[in-house]
């Protein structure tokens, strides 16, 4: 026989393809099926045969090896939400799910999550309770707040209060504060929703308490101030205090509503880290309502706070949005667990976040070599480097924390970032002037060893 053309070669491996059924009594693949259930193995075979012939209607020569059902069934018995060690240095990553809580909060919310609890039941006078009533005695008393009310995030905060206290009246905002959040969160768009008029004042740089006097209408509802969370304007700049806009607020009958983002509850020491206010400075400049996020800076569960003046809280927890920008149980489980730890005065060491931005430079370092050494040890070239970290989540744009960093020499960065994020446990990193840099910030000294493991199986080629 002559040489078989290109054609009948991919003809013959087509129909050398398996059938799903003989497939799943190859010896290769029988076994699978003891570990996992049959409807999922069957959908591995399908998937491997599929892919195969994928391959080679794209001019792939090599026959369909059984063994790859392993790999198909790997991708889909595993979770599509999973865990990521984060070596970017960014520690309120907003793709990588932001601040990661407390042990006590994580323990709280299985132990909560496992069976029925007193969400809304009063177990002293066995009468119906509130959901909120479990967290807002200690927000009142971290913030110096007359009252409190959480909803599902910070943006649901801020239409809620918006809708709440200002629909079909105008808002006053200055034009140096009409922010993106980021994931398409843009103030004006929000003023719309609610039903609200914005009236935009003052320059985009400097504004004054005169511009908002200006401003100010019969049909005036509310005096917005909004944090600038993930930008800064800086030179010749100038804003109003929060107190001032509330003198002018009282003055006139106007609320003062002011959208604090990160929002930190106890102010943030650390290198390189740029003052935030805290909620409470704001609370006692008098806003009506402040609203802040619950995993910023704050270290804890998905959530938007809202403290303040009891009128104004109580005109948003009857307002009808409010039910259904509600938190669920466990939301409550580890935002109440996060603030005890607050009320304990363990914040700094026991909540994830506040203790990886203000972790001392000569620790980074210690934990770098850490991470160079398990390199080594696996022969792979790398070498510490100084560096700074970010805050992230819209928080502290400006700061920067100093930081260390291993930068793995000698291998194609972006390909190894690839198979680093791709495997299990998936790794990002940063790419540094076509290096791959892993910047130590938040690393525990055992996600330094999963990395250097991790590293060297994909260095070297092998299946991780
Ligand atoms: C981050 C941020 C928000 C949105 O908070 P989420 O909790 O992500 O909804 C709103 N306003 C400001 C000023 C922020 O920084």
């Amino acid at each position: 026989m002559g040489a078989t053309s290109p054609e009948t070669g991919r003809q013959a491996l087509l129909r050398a393809l398996p059938s799903i059924d003989e497939l799943l009594l190859h010896e290769q693949v029988a076994p699978l099926g003891a570990a996992v259930a049959r409807p999922l193995l069957v959908e591995a075979c399908r998937s491997a045969v599929q892919h195969a012939r994928d391959q080679i209607l794209l001019g792939q020569t090599e026959p369909f090896d059984p063994r790859s059902v392993s790999r198909f069934l790997e991708a889909l018995a595993r979770p599509n939400l999973r865990p990521v060690i984060n070596a970017t240095g960014v520690v309120l990553h907003t793709n990588l799910g932001r601040a990661p809580l407390a042990e006590r909060a994580v323990a709280r919310i299985a132990e909560i999550a496992r069976g029925y609890c007193n969400l809304e039941l009063d177990l002293d006078e066995g009468e119906r309770g509130s959901r909120y009533a479990h967290v807002v005695e200690l927000l009142c008393a971290l913030t110096g707040a007359e009252a409190a009310l959480v909803v599902n995030n910070c943006a649901a905060a801020t239409l809620l209060t918006l809708g709440a206290l200002a629909q079909g009246r105008e808002v006053i905002v200055s034009r140096g504060e009409l922010v993106e959040i980021g994931g398409g969160f843009r103030i004006p768009d929000v003023m719309r929703q609610s039903g609200c008029a914005l009236v935009e004042v003052g320059t985009t740089n400097r504004t004054r308490v005169g511009d908002y006097e200006a401003a100010l209408t019969a049909n005036t509802g509310l005096l917005l101030k909004v944090h600038q969370s993930n930008f800064a304007v800086v030179g010749f700049t100038e804003a109003p205090t929060t107190a001032a806009l509330v003198a002018l607020g009282r003055a006139r009958g106007v609320p003062v509503f002011e959208d604090l983002g990160s929002g930190a509850l106890l102010s943030l020491h650390g290198e390189g880290l740029t003052s935030e206010p805290t909620v409470r400075s704001v609370v006692e400049a008098g806003a009506d309502v402040v609203a802040f996020s619950g995993d910023k800076l704050l270290g804890g569960p998905q959530a938007g706070l809202l403290v303040g003046r009891r009128e104004a809280i109580e005109r948003l927890a009857k307002h009808p949005l409010n039910r259904a920008l509600r938190i669920d149980k466990l939301t409550v489980a580890a935002l109440e667990a996060t603030l005890e730890h607050y009320r304990d005065g363990e914040a700094d060491t026991a909540i994830p976040t506040r203790a990886m931005l203000t972790t001392p430079a000569p620790v980074l370092q210690a934990r770098a070599q850490v991470l160079a050494a398990a390199l080594t040890a696996a022969r792979l070239q790398c070498r510490v480097v100084a560096t700074v970290s970010k805050v992230g989540g819209g928080s502290m744009p400006l700061a920067e924390p100093p930081s260390f960093a291993v930068a793995l020499m000698g291998v194609a960065a972006v390909e190894v970032h690839d198979a680093l994020r791709a495997g299990a446990p998936a790794i990002v990193a940063r790419i540094c002037d076509d290096e791959l840099w892993f910047d130590v910030r938040c690393l525990t000294e055992a996600d330094c060893h999963v990395v250097a493991s991790r590293v060297a199986a994909v260095v070297r080629g092998a299946p991780c």
